[in-house]
């Protein structure tokens, strides 16, 4: 059993005896990873199995004073700097754990509580979180509300001491095993669209909540359809004000951005990263001479460079306090074009046999899985797209996109 971490005299925790905790704590509670091996529950729905072995290491890692490393103390967590965290990631690249099932909650919801909720709903939800005895998504696009989310058409309408939920989201990661979700719905419609929205926890097990799976091509089933009828939300259980919903989506979109384009980021390379895949199929194919395998290489690796350098300076600005501007946007660019360029660099040096393999070869799937998985990076979170003209207008000062419904009551939108 691992213990959790000391504090030196002058109250900081030592990052040489932290990293070795941590290397303590993977080596007792996971194991080592294989080559090519893709995170737990990534590709494929969560099983039973799964969520249970979830729990378990994330209950261990959390008894361990291991989770929740950088929220406060006072609601479960450790209340450290973001080096740890990036610490934490170091060492964790040469693991297998089953954690993925938190990614949403920990990148994103639990953030998000952290910086809108209530007293009450932080000592409520974090410390459970934390252990990972609660499980989260985010419900905020729509059929017809995506890129443009501040489009939604789902309410709220209050009736005494609580809210009113009605309405449908969709890609809704998933829901089918969570627990509780963030929920971004429109309470006021006569005011512009971006000023009549509200953010909700709901209990994604409470009466009125359908969740419909979605199957993806990639082969997982991971999202989901989310239908709201008639669920009642508690009053208290708002983040931020009525009307402040877009103010608090902000944060969990940058959160969002910043997970999946430097988050997992380090500055150490592994023998696991797609790279060192791409260059053992190319020998075990005889072309690590051919010229443009060569190129695609080390192409890939000055990218993959470029994306750790916008990852180190997002860490800089998390470590001293600052919330990530546009370049978490960059840098969700940077990581969805480089799975793009790596699922092609993949089909090239597996040739063929990317999209025709036998059951006995171990490395092929896994091309062929960056390859049919590579699109929805570009997507989930904002797309690609989103992401330039953030960049444009935010980075480069270009002139904003034109809005022409930004002032308009959102009931007199021709679309509601
Ligand atoms: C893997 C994955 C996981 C996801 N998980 C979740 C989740 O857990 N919770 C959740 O709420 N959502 C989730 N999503 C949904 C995701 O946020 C949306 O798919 C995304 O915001 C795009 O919305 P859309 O699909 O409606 O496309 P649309 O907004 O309809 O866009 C269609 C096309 O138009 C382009 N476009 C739209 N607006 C502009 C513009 N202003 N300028 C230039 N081009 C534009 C887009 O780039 C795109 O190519 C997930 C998506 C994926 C792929």
């Amino acid at each position: 059993m691992t213990s959790a971490v000391t504090t030196r005299q002058d109250g900081f925790v030592d990052e040489d005896d932290f990293r070795i905790r941590v290397r303590a704590f993977l080596e007792e509670h996971a194991r080592r990873n294989r080559r090519g091996e893709e995170s737990e529950g990534a590709m494929g729905s969560a099983d039973q199995s799964l969520l249970e072995r979830a729990h378990v290491y994330q209950a261990a890692l959390f008894d361990a004073g291991l989770a929740g490393l950088t929220w406060p103390k006072e609601y479960g967590g450790q209340g450290l700097a973001g080096r740890y965290q990036t610490i934490f990631n170091e060492e964790a690249t040469d693991f297998h754990t089953p954690s993925f099932i938190y990614t949403i909650g920990f990148g994103m919801c639990i953030p998000t509580v952290l910086a809108h909720g209530s007293e009450d709903l932080k000592q409520r939800y974090v410390r459970p979180g934390a252990r990972g005895d609660e499980v989260w998504c985010q419900l905020f696009s729509e059929p017809a509300a995506g890129s443009d989310v501040a489009s939604l058409r789902s309410t709220a309408v209050r009736d005494g001491d609580e809210w009113v939920l009605n309405g449908q989201k969709v890609w809704t990661s998933g829901a089918h095993y969570c627990d509780y979700g963030i929920v971004l719905a429109r309470t006021n419609p006569d005011v512009p669209k971006h000023k009549g929205l509200s953010m909700f926890i709901v209990d994604m097990r409470a009466p009125g909540v359908t969740i419909r799976p979605l199957r993806q091509m990639n082969g997982a089933a991971n999202f989901n359809e989310v239908f709201f009828d008639g669920v009642r939300l508690r009053a208290d259980h708002i983040l931020g004000e009525p009307g402040e919903g877009w103010r608090v989506a902000l944060t969990t979109l940058m959160n969002e951005r910043v997970a999946i384009g430097a988050g997992q980021s380090t500055e150490k390379t592994t023998p696991l990263t797609p790279i060192a895949m791409h260059l053992e199929t190319a020998r075990s194919r005889g072309l690590t001479s051919d010229p443009l395998v060569r190129q695609d290489l080390a192409d890939l690796l000055i990218r993959y460079w470029v994306l750790d350098m916008v990852g180190l300076r997002i860490r800089g600005a998390v470590a001293a306090g600052r919330v990530p501007g546009p370049e978490g946007s960059v840098a969700k660019l940077i990581g969805a074009l480089l799975a793009k360029r790596s699922a092609e660099v993949a089909c090239r040096v597996a040739g063929v046999s990317a999209t025709a393999w036998s059951e006995t070869d171990e490395k092929v799937p896994a091309a062929t899985q960056m390859v049919l998985s590579a699109p929805g990076i570009g997507i989930a979170g904002g797309t690609n797209e989103v992401m330039r003209n953030i960049l444009g207008e935010r980075v480069l000062g270009l002139p904003k996109e034109p809005q022409v419904d930004r002032d308009i009551p959102f009931r007199d939108l021709l679309s509601s």
